[in-house]
């Protein structure tokens, strides 16, 4: 198990390791997604995800109309209420949330619009899907903040050596 205290600093210095292994074996991660699969299977029954909350505290979601509609459903809110006072545009035009840690983190680590909650969180850490190989480079950026990730990474490296 990584120590989330010490991921930050393990991701970076095995991230040109990862970047140049994925280049380099590209055709074969293409084949991957069924061990991808089984890693991903492996690792998030090892973690927590309410022991940890590190994506919640440190990415922002991208919110789509849909996802604004639901959280203002969950919170008997109007939607233009729900974008007033929890949401901005950002540097390239998406809809993310204002503050960060989220504002629906709660101290226990639950989410407090967890039926609601929106698609790239429930989608989140994305180490589940197919065509695994079209997201090494966001996985990378992933494995800094998410140690799910940052093992599946490792353990695909360790088969491509
Ligand atoms: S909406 Fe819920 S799942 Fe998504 S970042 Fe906030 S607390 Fe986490
Ligand atoms: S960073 Fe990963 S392990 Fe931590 S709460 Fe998020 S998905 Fe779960």
């Amino acid at each position: 198990m990584i120590d989330i205290k010490e991921l930050s600093l393990l991701a970076k210095k095995a991230e040109a390791s990862s970047k140049h292994l994925f280049r380099k074996h590209k055709k074969i991660v293409e084949k991957l997604d069924d061990h991808v699969a089984v890693l991903h299977e492996k690792y998030t029954a090892q973690y927590d995800c309410l022991a940890c909350g590190n994506c919640c505290r440190s990415l922002g979601p991208f919110l789509t109309d849909r996802d604004i509609d639901k959280i203002a459903k969950a919170l008997h809110l109007k939607p233009s209420a729900v974008v007033e006072k929890y949401i901005r545009i950002d540097e390239d035009g998406d809809y993310v949330f204002k503050t960060m840690p989220c504002p629906f983190l709660m101290p226990d680590n639950y989410c407090q619009i967890y039926e609601n909650r929106p698609k790239a969180c429930k989608e989140y850490p994305h180490t589940d899907r197919k065509k695994f190989y079209q997201i090494t480079n966001l996985s990378i950026k992933n494995s800094h903040v998410c140690p799910i990730v940052y093992e599946v990474l490792e353990d695909l490296k360790k088969e491509l050596k």
